[in-house]
């Protein structure tokens, strides 16, 4: 198939539109994505002619909301390769899985002097719920190094595994420097040792096709905002041999099988860690999103971000005192050119109608590590362009000239 970039922008309402009289150059895509117009639609028409609470209801809007909020579960399930949609928890986003399986895990397996290990390139969301944990039990939170070229020292890591470990949570794919981590060695080693893995999926899902199968991770995590979905919706993926033994994590509607003022017993899997409504219209449009960016391809869209990202670094090395920071792997470019503050030039660069992130990236320990306070990243999406690309190392180059 042809990549038709032109009919793919046509999809995107927003990127037409101009800021300060500039036409949008929208690189912020690892904060969050555009909406595509059949994601919006979708939306718009299940509120319009759809809208009921769903499960529990028998009349007919009830049964057809239903029917979508459980078709998207198995478009997730297929989308992520899971063996069956009870391995598919919808969550407000990767946060709040984390957070789920935080406190569930530690309940049922985390006790005094245990060891849970993280990455120094975490998202915040990928730490703080585990010290939170570790603070409640007693236990330590130990950290994988990276080396100064931003990937993770793997022989540290291995030494780091012992039995207090009870579970290794990592990012697939760092926000802040774009590397992909070795998941597959990763996931394979803590298994050696018996120890179960969260991946943070939250960089990954959007940039190309992953397998829970093949990864064979015991958790996975991602946003539906991340992938051309609506906010407020994600999804925790769990192996059912583990979710099931794992404890609820918020009680309410919809997780129950019956309650009593003197016991309650609990839904099925996966409904058991779903309590309240659900948003089931977000989890509708994030099926659309799937479906949407499946009839592109993963793989396709993995080829244009892919050869996107390394014409972005070819071209933005030629600037004069430019520094990177991590590989860029994947869709992710982190960047500080000479001593010009990133919020300077992320503010400088926004004049010019270029959306760029600055700051920690929600990762200080991270920042820490690279000895500085922030960066100006670059993120790419299947909508974005060469012009784009173009548009941004003109944008730098002015820049830098008014400094
Ligand atoms: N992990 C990573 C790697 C992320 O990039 C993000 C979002 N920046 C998150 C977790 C948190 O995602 P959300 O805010 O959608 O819950």
């Amino acid at each position: 198939m042809t990549y038709d970039i032109n009919k793919i922008r046509e999809d995107f309402p927003i990127l037409s539109r101009s800021v300060y009289g500039k036409p949008l150059v929208y690189l912020d895509n690892g904060a969050t994505t555009q909406k595509p117009r059949c994601v919006v639609e979708a939306m718009v028409d299940e509120y319009y002619n759809v809208n009921a609470n769903v499960h529990r209801g028998v009349h007919f809007l009830s049964q057809q909301a239903t029917d979508l909020h459980e078709a998207s579960r198995e478009t997730v399930r297929r989308f992520i390769n899971a063996r069956s949609i009870s391995e598919v928890v919808f969550t407000r986003g990767t946060t709040e899985s984390i957070n789920l399986l935080a406190f569930s895990f530690g309940e049922a397996f985390v006790g005094e002097g245990d060891e849970i290990v993280v990455s120094t390139m975490e998202h915040h969301s990928n730490i703080v719920p585990w010290q939170l944990l570790c603070q409640r039990k007693g236990a330590k939170l130990r950290v994988i190094p990276m080396t100064d070229e931003g990937r993770l020292c793997m022989d540290e890591y291995e030494k780091l595994l012992n039995p207090r470990t009870r579970i290794v949570c990592c990012a697939h794919v760092s926000n802040v420097m774009g590397t992909v981590n070795p998941v597959e060695d990763i996931i394979r080693i803590a298994h050696a040792h018996d120890v179960p893995v969260l991946i943070d999926g939250a960089q990954s899902t959007p940039h190309f096709s992953v397998d829970m199968q093949a990864l064979d991770c015991d958790f996975f995590a991602f946003s539906g905002h991340k992938v051309y979905a609506p906010t407020g919706v994600g999804v925790l993926y769990g192996k059912e041999e583990w979710l099931d033994k794992l404890p609820p994590y918020q009680g309410g509607g919809d997780m129950i099988k019956t309650v009593s003022f003197e016991r309650t017993t609990f839904n099925a899997l996966p409904y058991k860690f779903e309590a309240g409504t659900p948003d089931y219209v977000a989890t509708h449009a994030l099926a659309r999103a799937l479906d949407y960016v499946s009839a592109i391809g993963m793989d396709n869209i993995f080829q244009h971000e892919q050869s996107l990202t390394r014409y972005a670094r070819q071209q933005m090395s030629q600037i004069e005192g430019m520094k990177f920071f991590g590989p860029s792997d994947d869709a992710v470019i982190s960047f500080q050119v000479g001593d010009i503050h990133h919020l300077d030039m992320g503010t400088l660069l926004d004049r010019l109608g270029i959306a760029v992130r600055t700051g920690h990236h929600c990762a200080e320990p991270l920042m820490r590590r690279l000895g500085i306070e922030g960066t100006c990243r670059a993120s790419f999406a299947l909508y974005n362009t060469t012009e784009e690309v173009d548009a941004l190392v003109a944008g730098i180059k002015r820049v830098a000239m008014m400094f």
